[in-house]
């Protein structure tokens, strides 16, 4: 380390499968960039923490203490895919990161790269950020089986008490969406849009039919908006037409759109959102979808955040068929980690690595997952992929 370098710990863990190949490309992705900007003052000090199949081979748990204890002690941490293990009580592991960090957003950029195929005529037109509640909805994973105690006796109960028939052969869920969880939400897309100057944050809901969960997340959304960011925001019927050319200068457009008519204005107007802030079923959809409009899960990065701790990962598995083979995309995790360095203030070193993956793919350096899907035909391995990043960082 040189005189005057500042040293900020990120912890990492590999993951499973093909994990610990695209860590590796990573890392050296990121110290070069860091290295090769105005930001190499800073220089990161990796420290490898265990979770997965790794951990439970040494430890004999499948996220020891101590690993979220490094994550919670630097704020903030970069992981790998992970095996959903099967058995041993554990529904999963990514989900239990989340929950116990209480990393309350998921938070994926969707946009395009030049050189990736895509499905659509203008894939350039989307660049959004979704923000969606990872804490509640159907991830509180509140259900019963149809025939069981807990179902029939609810079904008693609502019956019972409340006049409300079901047939026996039911099967029943809750979808829990407080006022809380949804206003800490929309608040850190709130404040995400107006860091950055994103002139919209829209709030997607399925309120016409769910209108206590899905209904008061909107409006939960929209009288945050009025209490908290009244000085920066605006609402359509105060545009005198629709489109981003009518927001006024340093102000945020809050909008909403029921989630069916969202996910068909991505494909048939995506240049008139940047934010949309969902609940987590919602958003599960709509990420999903955005991302294949730009060339699919593969290259997709995303962060799990909460107030004062982050993690970054890939939004793809383990893919267990290419590990230790030198085959897989390491995109996804080279831009989750190009998240990390915005996210600690690297604002430089994140966008030069967003820049020389883009040169990289527009050249054509491709791993076989999307050279297949070009006429480019040839491919590349993970470690030649991050080489030619790192080399267009130097
Ligand atoms: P997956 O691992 O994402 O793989 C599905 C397919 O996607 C692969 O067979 C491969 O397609 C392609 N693929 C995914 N990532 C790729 C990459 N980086 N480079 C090249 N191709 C890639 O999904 P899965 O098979 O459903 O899940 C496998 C395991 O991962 C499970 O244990 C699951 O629980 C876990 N998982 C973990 C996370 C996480 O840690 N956040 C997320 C999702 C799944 P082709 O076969 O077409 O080549």
């Amino acid at each position: 380390m040189t005189e005057g370098q500042k040293e900020m710990t990120v912890p990492y863990i590999p993951g499973d499968g093909i994990g610990a190949d695209i860590m590796s490309a990573t890392r050296r992705v990121l110290d070069a960039a860091l290295e090769s900007t105005t930001d190499a003052a800073a220089r990161i000090r990796w420290t490898e923490v265990l979770a997965g199949e790794k951990a439970f081979g040494q430890t004999g748990s499948w996220l020891p203490e101590e690993t979220l204890g490094a994550i919670r002690a630097s704020g903030v941490a970069i992981k790998g895919p992970l095996t959903t293990p099967v058995g041993g009580g554990i529904r999963s592991l990514n989900v239990s990161i989340r929950q116990r960090l209480d990393l309350y957003a998921s938070v994926r950029p969707v946009r395009h790269y030049r050189g990736v195929p895509s499905p659509v005529k203008e894939p350039e037109k989307l660049n959004v950020v979704i923000y969606r509640e990872n804490t509640e909805d159907v991830y509180k994973g509140i259900e019963w089986r149809r025939g069981s105690e807990e179902a029939l006796g609810l079904i008693r109960y609502l019956r019972d008490s409340w006049g409300i028939e079901l047939t026996e052969d039911t099967g029943i869920g809750l979808k829990p969406v407080s006022e809380a969880a949804s206003k800490r939400l929309v608040r850190a897309a709130l404040n995400f849009a107006v860091k950055k100057g994103r002139p919209v944050v829209t709030l997607v809901h399925k309120g016409n039919i769910m209108k206590y969960t899905e209904g008061a997340f909107m409006e939960w959304g929209y009288e945050l908006a009025r209490e908290e960011f009244k000085d920066v925001t605006v609402f359509e019927d105060d545009l005198p037409g629709r489109g981003i050319e009518f927001i006024p200068e340093g102000k945020v457009l809050v909008n909403d759109r029921i989630a069916d008519n969202m996910l068909q204005q991505v494909l048939t107007r995506p240049d008139e959102y940047s934010v949309l802030a969902a609940p987590n079923l919602n958003g599960d959809y709509l990420a999903d979808a955005c991302a294949a409009q730009v060339g699919g899960l593969g290259i997709a990065p995303g962060a799990n955040i909460g107030d004062g701790v982050a993690v970054f990962e890939p939004v793809h598995g383990t893919a267990p068929k290419y590990a230790g083979k030198n085959i897989a995309n390491p995109c996804a995790l080279i831009l989750s980690g190009a998240l990390m360095l915005e996210y600690l203030g690297y604002d430089e070193a994140s966008a030069a690595v967003e820049t020389a993956v883009e040169s990289a793919l527009s050249d054509g350096v491709m791993t076989s997952d999307l050279a297949k899907l070009t006429d480019a035909g040839k491919s590349v391995g993970t470690r030649e992929f991050g080489e030619a990043v790192t080399d267009r960082l130097a």
